[in-house]
């Protein structure tokens, strides 16, 4: 029965989404459409930077179905007895890369003790790319992103903290909304995603933030949940 109703929330949720996503999709093809009739009537000189925010906004179109399809998903997971710690230590080098062409820097600190869990390690990554991302997004040149992993008796929790812009209270309930985003960029959708994540990991996803300070993801995994161990089987 409980499959049954999470399977019908899930599905009740696309529906909403789709007609999100139709929205948001259109704001990208309308600037497209508007600076390709430009290019037809404008000088050469300005045609460069018309092709630049075609292919912006290009990008930006397909960032959203990417991210939309990823959330929309419903396979079977596929999980696997891990460590939380190989799944960033996979990423490391990648968040080393972005950190750098910021200017930012990476303090990784992981409890070499760390208890296993089932976990589907692809889906790991992706959540932890994400929080990083927005991490990194929120600092300066100069800002440093820490990520950790500590655990109790029946919990592993990974931090993610950034000394970057902050979250004003007014905008935490609206954090894990599709779409919702303070930036030009943004598609509103990695917040989501990661609590989609988080969820079929049975997990539980906690934020807190001071403005002008930065801002803190913490992610626990309970590491005794009886289901678990039948999916070992
Ligand atoms: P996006 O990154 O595309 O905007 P997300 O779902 O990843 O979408 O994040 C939604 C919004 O939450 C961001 O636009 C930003 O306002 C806020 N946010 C998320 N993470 C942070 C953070 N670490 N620091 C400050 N604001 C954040
Ligand atoms: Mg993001």
């Amino acid at each position: 029965l409980r499959d049954e109703v999470d399977r019908m929330e899930r599905l009740s949720l696309v529906g909403q989404m789709a007609a999100s996503i139709t929205h948001e999709i259109r704001n990208p093809m309308a600037v497209i459409r508007g600076f390709v009739q430009l290019l037809q009537e404008r000088s050469p000189q300005s045609q460069h930077e018309y092709y630049r925010i075609i292919m912006e906004e290009l990008d930006r179109t397909n960032q959203i179905i990417n991210d939309f399809l990823s959330l929309a998903q419903n396979r079977e997971l596929k999980m696997e007895f891990a460590s939380l710690n190989a799944s960033i230590q996979d990423i490391v080098p990648l968040l080393l890369a972005d950190a750098n062409l910021r200017g930012q820097s990476l303090k990784v600190n992981l409890c070499p003790e760390l208890p296993g869990m089932m976990l589907n390690d692809r889906e790991m990554k992706q959540m932890l790319l994400n929080l990083a991302r927005n991490g990194m997004e929120a600092m300066g040149e100069k800002g440093v992103l820490s990520i950790s992993t500590t655990y109790t008796e029946q919990e592993v929790s990974i931090h993610i903290r950034d000394e970057g812009v902050g979250i004003p209270q007014e905008k935490m309930k609206h954090l894990f909304e599709p779409f919702f985003t303070t930036k030009t960029r943004g598609t509103g959708l990695g917040l989501p995603l990661c609590l989609s994540i988080v969820e079929r990991h049975r997990g539980k996803i906690e934020v807190q933030s001071a403005e002008g300070q930065g801002t803190v993801f913490i992610v626990t995994f309970n590491i005794l949940e009886p289901d678990f161990e039948h999916n070992t089987a």
